[in-house]
């Protein structure tokens, strides 16, 4: 998106903030995020406000382990919706890239334009084999309904690790249930998402690909890949997070 389709005053307290709204509204304009994303920044930015708006130690942990669980495994894929499309599109490609994970778009409110558009978005950032477009998605994730079930055999579903940015509890606990480790950004440590995963990142997604592209940067190759993803411990991490919310408020 370009600075000038937007009029937003540079020094405005909130002009970060301001900023996302607007690529998101673009991204909904142009096809790729769906009604319902705007609400789910929503609810996403109420947990960010209390955190401060920033990056705290307790996420940059878990950005650490997530950038070495995903240079661990052996086939990591990289699930990519509407709203992560829009406000990440380059680091996600450069996070699959680093870690050689491949992507997949999967959706949440599935049509073939969205998926397409998505495709679209990220393959002018640099993405080169962008899987579960169309019929693609052919696979099935077990205990899921109707077409929120559908995954690519390439991808998630014969993946050992998902990162799933910005996803339901629902899919979240079934790919846990598939055996998949599941690594994902949500800003809400309460959320299901957030406690049925094996590494939860609680920090805005326009902070944290940033940092786990970096992070994937400077640890790939270490010798310490292994002491750092199984010294790292979710439930205490979301207890961190927790007491970071509750000081903010
Ligand atoms: P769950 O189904 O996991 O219990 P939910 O119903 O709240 O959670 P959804 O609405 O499906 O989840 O997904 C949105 C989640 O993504 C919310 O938990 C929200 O906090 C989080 N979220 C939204 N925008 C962002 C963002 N920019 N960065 C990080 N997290 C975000």
């Amino acid at each position: 998106m370009h600075a000038d389709r937007i009029s937003i005053p540079p020094e405005h307290p909130r002009v970060k903030s301001l900023y996302t709204r607007e690529m998101l509204v673009d991204g909904y304009k142009r096809g790729l995020v769906a009604a319902e994303g705007l609400i789910a920044h929503g609810r996403g930015e109420a947990y960010d406000y209390l955190i401060g708006e920033r990056t705290t130690k307790t996420a940059q942990r878990a950005i650490k382990a997530a950038a070495g669980m995903l240079l661990l495994s052996k086939r990591p894929v990289i699930s990519v919706n509407g709203n992560s499309a829009v406000l990440c599109p380059r680091t996600l490609v450069e996070l699959a890239k680093v870690t050689g994970s491949a992507i997949e778009v999967n959706l949440f409110y599935r049509t073939e334009d969205r998926e397409q558009a998505i495709k679209a978005e990220l393959e002018t950032h640099g993405a080169d084999n962008v899987l579960g477009v169309g019929s693609r998605a052919s696979a099935t994730i077990p205990e899921l309904q109707s077409e929120r079930r559908r995954v690519d055999p390439e991808g998630i579903y014969s993946a050992d690790t998902v990162f799933v940015p910005l996803e339901d509890g629902d899919r979240t606990e079934a790919l846990v249930k598939m055996g998949k480790r599941v690594v994902t950004i949500d800003l809400n440590p309460m959320s299901r998402t957030a406690k049925a995963a094996h590494i939860t990142i609680v920090d805005n997604i326009i902070r944290a690909m940033p940092a786990i592209v970096e992070a994937a940067h400077e640890i790939k190759g270490s010798r310490s890949l292994r002491k750092i993803v199984d010294s790292f411990d979710n439930k205490k991490n979301l207890r961190e997070s927790l007491k970071i919310i509750r000081r903010g408020m």
